[in-house]
């Protein structure tokens, strides 16, 4: 006992309570806080269950047989429940202890779920319910730890005896009564539930963590790679003889041949390539898989955490593989989008300030009406200055001022004044058709220019850009306004 870490302040509680009220069942207490912090706990357990049990027998059998109790058994399904007794054989000791003991049990209640997470068994729940109503005020169960190993159920357990709702808990070993001290030995038992299930927890972690630190992936591991099916070897990843060279094959194609993702999914297909679950990739598979370090011999664990580890398993690529097929992933992916956005202003405009070119970009704007608005900003692309200062300016704006502009701009150019013309023209016929007029058709600069503000407006992208490919002047962009050089 003199080796015990937490000695000091247990002895100072239990010392209170010895002096106080020197009897078995305080001794008890002292004893079971003392074996939360050791290891060889149960054989205290076992000596004092059996050295105040003969005492109990005596003390309750005659005051309390009034007390309505129900009976109940709970047995997890779970794997690390496979010493407990199970639920017939429970109901059948209890019963046993009833008759003994002369208990008055109204109601018997069996439950297979775990009493890990609180609130998770429905007939537990149901129990605590009545308790409440007053249909019952006594329990006989197994073991404290059958009622709770979990925070929340005990609170409730001893929250109903606190309301003198719940008068008596019958145990096989031990009872409980509304008194501070049963009550306290009852909390630190469902506590000490709780820690062994906690440290549970822990011991599984701490266990895979041993496994990572040694190189080992604790979890299923990639295709190309299977699994050691021997205890010893637990977690050892080896080479998939017969799909660790096609994994090899699907890199080079993506990084040297410059395949696309969707190419090397139909190649898979072709070869009818299937993972160790007789399973085709799927294209958010193959990409998954061509982004998985775990082929150069790197992972991360848990995914997501930035913790990194050297595997033990022998790499099917090399890293130098791995990033180029990364950054040809990544431009295969970014192609396909810059062609989506297309603007019409942009080639034909310079920079007034630096001389740079000028790019475009889109923003959407969400209203309150659900309505999603788009804009498009110009603005100077800064590869002759970084710094410089010209901002940008709304496309509405810019085909506002260029409409403006279209009066002061020379529209010369042979192909488009023809084109221009011509569409004036067609125009000019059809209006003229629906009149009745007979005066021939004149095409004048001023029908040009709002021809050209129309298209300026209103026009294709097409239909923009070749118009302003055909101006002679030259486009500035300074400080939100164009100007014609
Ligand atoms: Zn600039």
């Amino acid at each position: 006992m003199n080796n015990c870490n937490c000695l000091y302040s247990l002895k100072s509680i239990s010392e209170k309570v010895l002096f106080a009220k020197p009897n078995p069942r305080v001794c008890y207490v002292f004893l079971v806080l003392h074996r939360l912090c050791t290891t060889n706990w149960s054989v205290i357990n076992i000596y004092m269950e059996t050295s105040i049990i003969g005492k109990i027998h005596n003390n309750i059998s005659i005051s309390e047989t009034r007390i309505k109790y129900c009976l109940y058994a709970r047995k997890s399904t779970e794997s690390d429940e496979q010493q407990a007794l199970s639920i017939d054989s429970q109901v059948k000791e209890m019963t046993a202890i009833a008759d003994r003991l002369k208990l008055n049990v109204v109601a018997i209640k069996r439950e297979s779920h775990s009493a890990k997470d609180s609130g998770q068994r429905p007939i537990f729940k149901e129990l605590l319910e009545e308790v409440s109503k007053g249909i019952y005020n006594g329990i006989l169960t197994w073991a404290p730890d059958r009622l709770s190993r979990n925070a929340g159920d005990l609170g409730s357990v001893v929250d109903l005896m606190d309301q003198k709702k719940l008068i008596h808990i019958q145990t096989y070993g031990q009872t409980f009564s509304n008194s501070p001290n049963e009550k306290f030995l009852l909390m630190i038992l469902c506590s000490q539930a709780k820690l062994e299930n906690d440290n549970k927890s822990i011991n599984v972690k701490r266990g895979l963590r041993a496994r990572v630190e040694m190189g080992l992936w604790p979890c299923r591991p990639p295709t190309g790679y299977t699994k050691f099916k021997r205890m010893d070897q637990k977690c050892e990843s080896v080479i998939d003889k017969e799909r660790a060279p096609i994994i090899k094959q699907m890199f080079e194609k993506i990084a040297y041949d410059g395949w696309s993702g969707r190419k090397l999914h139909q190649w898979l297909r072709d070869i009818n390539f299937k993972s160790e679950n007789n399973m085709y990739l799927s294209l958010g598979n193959l990409y998954r898989l061509l982004s998985n370090t775990f082929y150069y011999g790197k992972f991360e664990y848990p995914t997501g955490s930035g913790n990194w580890y050297n595997g033990a398993h022998e790499p099917i690529i090399t890293k130098e593989l791995f990033d180029l097929t990364q950054s040809k992933i990544k431009s295969q992916i970014l192609e396909p989008r810059s062609q989506q956005k297309e603007f019409a202003f942009t080639k034909i405009m310079t920079c007034g300030l630096c001389g740079s070119g000028i790019t475009a970009d889109e923003k959407f704007k969400h209203q309150k009406n659900g309505n999603v608005n788009r804009y498009v900003y110009y603005k100077c692309t800064r590869t002759r200055d970084q710094n410089c200062t010209c901002g940008f300016i709304n496309e509405d704006d810019l085909v506002e001022q260029l409409k403006d502009l279209i009066d002061d701009l020379e529209i010369q150019t042979v192909p488009m004044r023809d084109k221009i013309s011509g569409e004036v023209q067609r125009f000019k016929k059809f209006e003229q058709m629906l009149l009745g007029s007979k005066t021939p058709v004149s095409v004048k600069d001023i029908d040009i220019r709002n021809y050209a503000k129309f298209i300026l407006q209103e026009g294709s992208l097409d239909e923009k850009r070749e118009f302003m490919r055909c101006l002679k002047s030259e486009i500035l962009l300074k400080n939100k306004k164009v100007y014609l050089v």
